[in-house]
C-alpha cells in the first residue's frame, strides 16, 4: 500500500515526533505509534491508521511511503474493545503525547499562510477552518461512534433533536412524503407534525408491527423516508429493521431508525440494513446524565449531506460535550450489559407481580414484537415500561415511594430514572388527546441504572408494597 502525506503532515504531529524523525520516518512513526503496546484484540490498529492517513488528505505533492501490507491487521468487531479505542488513535491530534484525546477549545483554526489556506481549500491539506465546520475532539467522537454502529460516517450535533431535525430537513424534499410510526419520542413527533408540513412534507403513521400499511404507503406515495424509534418511546415496540429495509429500498426510500433505546451495543441497525441510525447521545451513549447531543452514522454521502445543512443550521456540540461522549463511551458496553441485565429481571419479576397490571420490554415473551426483537437485538435495553393496576393517584405515589431512582425525564445513565409519562411528557394534553396518543395515566416508565439489581429490586418491592 503506498501513503501519500500531504506537505503539512508532519506540523499536525507532536513536537516529540517531528523532533525525532525526518519527513519519511514519520509515517513510520504513525504506524509504530498506532501498533505498539496493543494486545492482538487492541483497536484502532494499523488499518484505522492507515484509513486514518488516507482520509486526513492524499496529495500528489506529498512524499510516498510505503506500508508492509501484513503490518495491516484485521479490524476487531467486538463493541467492548471498540467502545474503548474506536476513534481515539487516528486524528493526529493527540497532544504531548496524553492518552486522551485533548479537548480542543476553539472557535476557529489558522493557517501560517495563503499557499497552506490555497492546500486546504483543494482538499490537499485537512484542517478545520471553522468551529462551526468541526473540531478535533467531535471527529474523534465521532469515529469512535462510527466504529460502534460499523458506519462509514458520524455526524455528532447538540442534542438528539438537532440531528433527527437536521436529518430530516436535509433528506426530505419540500412536498415529499415520509412513514414514521406511532410511538415515538413527543417532540419528533411534534416536528413532524408541526414544522414539516410548512414545506408540504406529509405523513403516513403506522403501527410499527404493520408491514401492509407500510407497503400501501410505499405503493401509493412517493416516499423519501421511513424514519422510526427501534424500540419506541415509551411502549418499548419494536419495528423489524431487515424487513422494513427490503421493503423502503424497492422503493427508493431511506431507513433511518432512532436507535436510541437499543445502542449500538444490543442493535446494529445498519447491519440490518437501515441507511442511517440516529441517537440521542444524551442517553446511553454519553451514559451519564450530564451532557446533551445527538449522532446520526451511515453512508458518508448521506451523513455529509446531513452535515453540509448542519453547518448552515448550526446545532454544533460544544468540544467539552464532545469529549465527555467519548470519555462516557468507553464503558458503554459495560453498562448497557449491566443495565440489560437490570432491566430484563426486573420486567420479569413485574410480569408477576398481583399490583402490576401490564408490563411492556421486548425481552418478555408478552411483548408483541418478541420474536423481532429475539433476531435483532443482543440485549433489549434498560428501560422498562409497566402499568400499575389503579389510576394516575396510586401511579403517582408508587413513583414517590421509591427511594432509589430520581424522578426525571430521560434515561441511559447510569443513575436509575424513573417517571409517569402523563405527567412529566403530556400533561398539558386532555386526557382524550393523551388516550388518543397511547399514553395512559397508569403507566411508569423505569430506565435503570447500574446500580445492583438487588437493590432496585427490593426498592421497587417496598413501593409496590405500600399501595
Ligand atoms: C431523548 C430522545 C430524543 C431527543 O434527544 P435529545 O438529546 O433530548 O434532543 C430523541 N429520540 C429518543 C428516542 C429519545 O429518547
Amino acid at each position: 500500500m503506498i501513503l501519500r502525506f500531504p506537505p503539512n503532515f508532519a506540523r499536525q504531529l507532536s513536537v516529540k515526533s517531528r523532533r525525532n524523525c525526518s519527513n519519511i520516518g514519520v509515517a513510520q512513526v504513525v504506524a509504530a505509534s498506532a501498533m505498539s503496546g496493543q494486545s492482538s484484540g487492541g483497536s484502532s490498529s494499523i488499518v484505522d491508521g492507515v484509513a486514518a492517513a488516507l482520509s486526513v488528505g492524499i496529495s500528489v505533492n506529498g512524499t510516498a511511503v510505503k506500508i508492509d501490507k501484513a503490518a495491516e491487521k484485521p479490524k476487531p468487531k467486538s463493541t467492548s474493545t471498540l467502545a474503548v479505542h474506536g476513534g481515539e488513535r487516528e486524528n493526529g491530534t493527540k497532544v504531548a503525547d496524553s492518552l486522551t484525546t485533548p479537548i480542543v477549545q476553539t472557535a476557529t483554526y489558522t493557517f501560517r499562510n495563503t499557499a497552506d489556506l490555497i492546500a486546504f481549500q483543494d482538499g490537499t491539506y485537512k484542517s478545520f477552518e471553522y468551529g462551526r465546520y468541526g473540531n478535533p475532539t467531535t471527529q474523534a467522537t465521532e469515529r469512535k461512534i462510527s466504529a460502534l454502529e460499523g458506519a462509514e460516517e458520524t455526524l455528532v450535533s447538540a442534542s438528539g433533536m438537532c440531528a433527527a431535525t437536521t436529518m430530516l430537513l436535509a433528506l426530505v424534499p419540500a412536498g415529499g412524503h415520509i412513514v414514521t410510526t406511532t410511538d415515538c419520542y413527543r417532540r419528533t413527533r411534534q416536528f413532524v407534525q408541526t414544522v414539516l408540513p410548512k414545506m408540504g412534507i406529509t405523513t403516513t403513521v403506522i403501527d410499527p408491527a404493520d408491514m401492509a400499511s407500510l407497503k400501501g404507503a410505499l405503493d401509493d406515495n412517493p416516499v423519501s423516508l421511513f424514519f422510526s424509534e427501534s424500540p419506541t418511546n415509551p411502549y418499548l415496540r419494536c419495528i423489524d429493521i431487515e424487513l422494513v429495509s427490503t421493503l423502503c429500498r424497492r422503493k427508493g426510500a431511506i431507513v433511518c431508525i432512532d436507535g436510541t433505546f437499543a445502542t449500538p451495543v444490543n442493535q446494529k441497525a445498519l447491519a440490518l440494513g437501515a441507511d442511517l441510525v440516529l441517537n440521542s447521545a444524551t442517553k446511553y451513549i454519553a451514559g451519564h446524565n450530564d451532557v446533551l447531543a445527538g449522532s446520526i452514522s451511515g453512508s458518508k454521502p448521506l451523513v455529509d449531506t446531513v452535515r453540509k445543512l448542519h453547518n448552515v443550521l448550526g446545532g454544533v456540540v460544544d468540544a467539552h460535550a464532545a469529549y465527555l461522549i467519548g470519555r462516557g463511551l468507553k464503558t458503554l458496553d459495560l453498562r448497557v450489559r449491566q443495565q440489560n441485565s437490570n432491566a430484563l429481571r426486573l420486567a420479569r419479576a413485574l410480569e408477576s407481580h398481583p399490583k402490576i397490571a401490564r408490563v411492556h420490554y421486548p425481552g418478555l415473551e408478552s411483548h408483541p414484537e418478541f420474536h423481532i426483537a429475539s433476531k435483532q437485538m443482543r440485549g433489549f435495553g434498560g428501560v422498562v415500561s409497566f402499568e400499575i393496576d389503579g389510576d394516575l393517584a396510586l401511579t403517582s405515589k408508587f413513583i414517590d415511594g421509591l427511594r432509589i431512582p430520581y424522578i426525571a425525564p430521560s434515561l441511559g445513565g447510569c443513575e436509575s430514572l424513573v417517571e409517569q409519562p402523563t405527567i412529566i411528557s403530556y400533561w398539558d394534553q386532555s386526557p382524550a388527546e393523551r388516550a388518543k396518543m397511547g399514553i395512559k395515566d397508569n403507566l411508569v416508565r423505569f430506565s435503570c441504572g447500574i446500580e445492583d439489581y438487588e437493590d432496585i429490586y427490593a426498592d421497587v418491592m417496598q413501593s409496590l408494597a405500600s399501595l
